[in-house]
């Protein structure tokens, strides 16, 4: 009668305890066991599970309890990762592989380095010697010797139980008794110094916090930094407007606006340039030489070559242009005296024409015109065109 009465008491008090959050974490070599055990516990089934690549986050309630269980990966390049969550842990879950004798030493070394960090020791510790069910695993009692686990735990002031299973046996109700058992002991631990553990950790997280907050902004000053000076060099890559004259040569790496906006002139002065010439075709001075005919198709390669490059031939062609102008000012003063009827015209802007270098030639030699002709197409020879452009010298001249 009087024990009823005092389990009641403990139901009673057990009821009335605020629900506590416990975080816990889950750690163990690579293949250990930690995915399957989890699945276990959450009632899934823990076959065929590959291993814990990063890490796995499940939430189960237990009595009063709240528990979150980190699975971390336990790969060696990513075991890195664990020491960011022994702050917050309440206690740790360390999965072994029974069966794997070859790696108890690494094991070992895994688990020494966990107890190492000041934000575990003192913490309670459950051990899962797991794969019992394997052919030649060890017993409790040799886990315990090859890991040296006495020893570590009393030097790390750690609370340790170590439950020999096998996370495959079951999952749910049916999981193996020992994993169920050990996790009672883990969270009956925690509960009996909850207070103590849990200021400790609310201290451990504001810490790993203004650590980490510090850490970021180091990174973030380094990047700042960074920026900045690639940005100083960027500006001294961009050359000044100077730079573009001719002869210099330019900086091949320049902010693509520069570039963008320098191919939109260019194509802008080829147009221009793809009009005069077309105008020009339509009434050219007199019929080409043979010289002249190829300066024409040079000039037209170079223009299809220019939409290419303009950069380049911008020099050569501004150059080719002047040259051109003065060869038809020249043209068109001789044409003048004798044409003085066709001012009319007014359209063409000959100051814009491209005519061959050697435009000496293009004056006419023999100065009487051939007669006039009626107005013609684009289909006309050239020559019967003649006289249709003469009055523009004059138009030219007026204008300068
Ligand atoms: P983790 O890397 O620690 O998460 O390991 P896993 O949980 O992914 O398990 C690795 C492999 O071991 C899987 O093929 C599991 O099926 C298997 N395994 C896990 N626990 C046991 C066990 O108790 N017995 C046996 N025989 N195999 C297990």
């Amino acid at each position: 009668m009087f024990s009823l009465m005092a389990n009641c008491c403990n139901w009673l008090k057990r009821w009335q305890e605020p629900v506590r959050k416990v975080t816990l974490i889950m750690v163990g070599l690579d293949n250990a066991g930690k995915t399957a055990t989890v699945r276990g516990i959450q009632g899934e089934s823990p076959e065929d599970v590959a291993p814990t690549v990063g890490f796995s986050k499940i939430d189960l309630k237990q009595g009063r309890f709240e528990v979150t269980i980190f699975d971390l990966g336990g790969g060696k390049r990513i075991r890195n990762i664990w020491r960011n969550y022994y702050a917050e842990s309440y206690g740790v879950i360390f999965v072994v592989d029974s069966s794997d004798i070859e790696r108890m030493e690494e094991t070992k070394q895994a688990m020494i380095e966990v107890l190492n960090s000041p934000k575990i020791s003192g913490k309670p510790m459950l051990v899962l010697a797991n794969k019992q069910d394997r052919e030649g695993a060890l017993s409790e009692a040799d886990v315990i010797e090859s890991l040296s686990l006495e020893k570590l735990v009393n030097e790390h002031k750690c609370l340790c139980q170590i439950e020999p299973c096998s996370a495959v046996m079951g999952c749910g109700k049916k999981i193996d008794k020992s994993i169920k058992n050990g996790l009672y002991w883990l969270l009956h631990i925690i509960a009996k110094d909850f207070d103590a553990l849990n200021e400790r950790i609310q201290r451990d997280t504001t810490e790993q916090k203004a650590y980490e907050e510090q850490k970021k902004q180091e990174r973030a000053e380094r990047v700042r930094r960074l920026r900045e000076e690639r940005e100083r060099e960027e500006g001294r890559g961009v050359p000044d407007e100077a730079d573009f004259g001719p002869g210099n040569c330019e900086n091949p790496f320049q902010p693509i606006a520069t570039v963008i906006s320098e191919n939109e002139k260019q194509i802008e002065k080829e147009k221009k340039r793809q009009r005069l010439e077309t105008e020009r075709a339509t009434v050219v001075l007199k019929s080409p030489t043979g010289q002249e005919q190829m300066d024409v198709e040079h000039l037209s390669r170079s223009s299809s070559q220019q939409t290419n490059d303009y950069r380049l031939d911008t020099c050569k062609s501004t150059q080719q242009l002047q040259n051109e102008e003065e060869s038809e000012q020249q043209a068109s003063e001789c044409l003048d005296s004798d044409n003085s009827k066709k001012k009319k015209k007014t359209k063409l802007k000959r100051g814009h024409r491209v005519e061959p270098v050697n435009s000496e030639d293009t004056v006419p030699q023999n100065p009487t015109p051939p007669p006039p002709l009626p107005p013609v197409g684009w289909g006309t020879p050239k020559v019967t065109r003649l006289r249709k452009l003469e009055p523009l010298g004059e138009t030219h001249h007026a204008g300068v």
